[in-house]
């Protein structure tokens, strides 16, 4: 008998039936014996629907309004669960993030959380009540309520796990758990048995949504159990942990795909000291994100810097930037938005210098052209052409997965 948080994402609870679905998932652990806290995300679209509801009142909403927009399709989905499970005849309670507790910073749309005030939740699972409790919400210092990011139940769910030292932390979604590429894009890949939190945080930071990256960083931390699994199949899902068994076997787990990233390119820098801190510190400043660097060999005495930034922070940084054309000196910003970044991810590649090599031949072979590459010791990532990118997936995966374990 044990403590377990199990979440709930937007497809697991969208309509009545999955939410029917969801509600006996819940009641049979706790009839197991266990004490259960749930977390569940929004229905189905809803955040999405919320943000267009948003942009036809106010485009440039403020982000504390948005907030408490956002957060009211959590609080649905937790209050129909707990309705559904007040059917079955179990003693249940919704609790919102502030009754539960969740305390956050006060970075409104984006908020961290800086912990969790754990005393109404125990009082209520002493009472041998289940607990639903609204994923991707906290409280900040002023009473206002904060939203996690996107993606950001997960994240909840992970932090009430530590926070209550719970036994174990299972993610529930709509595929059967975490597989070497979106089994969507690549109908191919196959399920992982389990991932380290370092390969599986790479993983979520390049792109595979499966998890919020921020709840695998709170889950390394604090060592929580965690696991990611369907809500429909009931088949056995992916563990994701410290150490895993398979580890020395095979040199890449999982490929990745980020859309949501755009090229900035500084042209006609002058080749002289400082002109990076200049740029770079500028968007610091500002809390803009770089991801790949990219800088060219001196044309004379000029020279290019190309980085790639968030969508979001596109239109800011090229703006920004713009500003300080005197201060930094170029001759202009070429944006391109039409990019994905396509990475492969394996704790097993650092002793292995041939992966990324196979990578660039099975994109060469598949005649997609590669504009930027930045390696670290467990990944290589590419930029390529939006329209090329699902197809680079696949011929990657094809590379290291047609016949072999994630091996060359
Ligand atoms: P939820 O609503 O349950 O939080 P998400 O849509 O956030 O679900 O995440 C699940 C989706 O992540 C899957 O439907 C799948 O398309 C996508 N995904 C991307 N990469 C992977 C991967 N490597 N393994 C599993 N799913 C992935
Ligand atoms: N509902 C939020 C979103 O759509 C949080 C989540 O689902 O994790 O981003
Ligand atoms: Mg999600």
């Amino acid at each position: 008998m044990g403590l377990i948080v199990q979440k709930f994402g937007g497809s697991s609870v969208a309509d009545a039936d999955r939410i029917r679905n969801v509600a006996r998932i819940i009641t049979e652990t706790y009839k197991r014996g266990h004490d259960v806290v749930a977390v569940l995300s929004a229905q189905g679209d809803t955040t999405d629907d919320l943000i267009e509801k948003a942009k036809e009142i106010n485009p440039h909403a403020s982000k504390r309004e948005m907030d408490m927009l956002l957060s009211t399709g959590e609080q649905i989905s937790c209050a129909l669960c707990a309705m559904a499970i007040e059917v079955l005849g179990c003693p249940v309670v919704s609790l919102t993030g502030w009754q539960a507790g969740v305390q956050s910073n006060t970075a409104y749309g984006n908020a961290r959380i800086k912990r969790v005030v754990t005393e109404r939740i125990l009082a209520e699972l002493d009472k041998r009540c289940i607990v639903i409790v609204t994923g991707f919400q906290g409280i900040n210092k002023y009473g206002d309520i904060t939203t996690l990011g996107r993606g950001g139940s997960d994240t909840s769910a992970v932090a009430l796990a530590a926070a209550l030292h719970a036994d174990l932390c299972q993610i529930y979604t709509d595929v059967d758990g975490v597989f070497t590429a979106d089994p969507r894009i690549v109908k191919d890949a196959h399920k992982l048995e389990e991932i380290t939190f370092d390969e599986m945080l790479e993983l979520a930071t390049l792109g595979a949504q499966v998890l919020h990256n921020r709840s695998v960083e709170m889950a390394k931390r604090y060592n929580v159990n965690l696991e990611v699994l369907s809500s429909f199949s009931g088949r056995p899902g992916t563990k994701v942990k410290e150490v895993v068994k398979t580890m020395e076997k095979s040199h890449v787990s999982g490929i990745a795909k980020d859309k949501n990233i755009a090229r900035l390119a500084l042209v006609g820098l002058n080749d002289e000291p400082g002109i990076a801190f200049r740029i770079f510190s500028l968007l610091a400043k500002r809390k803009i994100n770089v991801d790949i660097i990219l800088q060219s060999i001196g044309r004379g005495d000029k020279k290019d810097i190309s980085f790639t930034v968030s969508k979001s922070d596109t239109e800011e940084a090229t703006r920004l930037l713009e500003e300080n054309r005197e201060y930094i000196g170029f001759d202009h910003i070429d944006v391109n938005d039409n990019i994905a970044k396509v990475s492969i991810v394996g704790a097993g590649m650092i002793n292995n210098p041939g992966v990324a090599a196979s990578m660039f031949e099975a994109l060469f072979n598949a005649g997609i052209n590669i504009h930027m590459i930045s390696t670290s010791e467990i990944k290589v990532s590419v930029l390529v052409d939006l329209s090329d990118a699902d197809r680079a997936v696949q011929v990657i995966h094809d590379k290291f997965f047609a016949d072999n374990d994630g091996n060359m």
